[in-house]
């Protein structure tokens, strides 16, 4: 199964796409652990991604849909996927399409988190990960930044929704819930 997780910043997108690949058993994709990953690397990658990460940005197209099209090229994600933060512009969504069609794929479902901003702006205040044992904050979760990502995700990912819907692609699923709930309601919408 090829299948997209879209919605804003906390809306659970990163919980859920764990649980849902692990039960549809293929891997998890997500843009933003693998920019995360090559900060912490001080890779060549994780330079050119800082910047706009720390800012709350979007890092580029270009840099963004050439790592996506490596990772896909590995062989875990021959079977199927579950991108989590990918797409983020319609010009990714145009590049996933069109390098999936190239092998004759398409993806079978894009699943769209739906949680109002006010609670988004709750969770994402209060939102710890853990870094070496460690409870930390998010740099981007800071309340500047929090505001910012949401501005970006209104005004260049939202649009994707409405993109996707067109294609008969869309499933909304309402993320306000248990964990388990909203994983529940996935699964259903993918006919689990
Ligand atoms: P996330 O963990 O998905 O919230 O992503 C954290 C940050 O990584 C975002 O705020 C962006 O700066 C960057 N990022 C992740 N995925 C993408 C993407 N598909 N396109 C551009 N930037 C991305």
């Amino acid at each position: 199964m090829r299948v997209v997780l879209l919605g804003p910043p906390g809306a659970g997108k990163g919980t859920q796409a764990q649980i849902v690949a692990g039960r549809l058993g293929v891997p998890a994709i997500s843009t933003g652990d693998i920019f995360r990953a090559n900060v912490s690397g001080q890779t060549d990658l994780g330079k050119q991604a800082k910047e706009y990460m720390d800012a709350g940005d979007l890092v580029p197209d270009e840099i963004t849909v050439a790592m996506v099209r490596d990772r896909l090229d590995e062989p875990d994600a021959k079977a199927g996927f579950l991108l989590d933060g990918f797409p983020r512009t319609i010009a990714q969504a145009e590049m996933l399409r069109d390098s999936l069609a190239e092998q004759q794929l398409r993806l079978d479902r894009v699943l769209e988190l739906v949680v109002d901003e006010e609670e988004l702006v709750r969770r994402l205040s209060g939102r710890r990960m853990l870094v070496d044992g460690k409870s930390v904050q998010r740099d981007d979760d800071k309340p500047e930044t929090v505001r910012h990502r949401l501005e970006v995700h209104r005004e260049q990912t939202a649009p994707l929704s409405g993109w996707y819907e067109q294609q008969g692609l869309l499933s909304r699923i309402d993320a306000i819930g248990a964990i388990e709930e909203v994983t529940e309601r996935l699964l259903a919408a993918l006919g689990r």
